[in-house]
């Protein structure tokens, strides 16, 4: 009983660390000018970050780099 309370605090708290807030707050804008190697370009007009990536889906992740090991 004890172990399985502790086991879903456990996995609660796996969650909230890979579900890092910062990163979900991206808002990523496309901008098909800028495609480059079949990849579609995307600005996040949260924190700036620029990147390429898949054009099917817009990236999971921020890749400012300015907000590295902060939170
Ligand atoms: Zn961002």
């Amino acid at each position: 009983m004890i172990i399985g309370i502790i086991g879903l605090i456990v996995a609660f708290a796996l969650v909230v660390i890979f579900r890092n807030p910062a990163t979900r707050n991206c808002r990523w804008r496309e901008d098909r000018r800028r495609d480059k190697d079949g990849l579609r370009f995307y600005r996040c007009v949260n924190c700036g970050a620029e990147v390429w990536d898949s054009p099917k889906h817009s990236p999971k992740t921020c890749h400012n780099p300015d907000k590295k090991g902060t939170s």
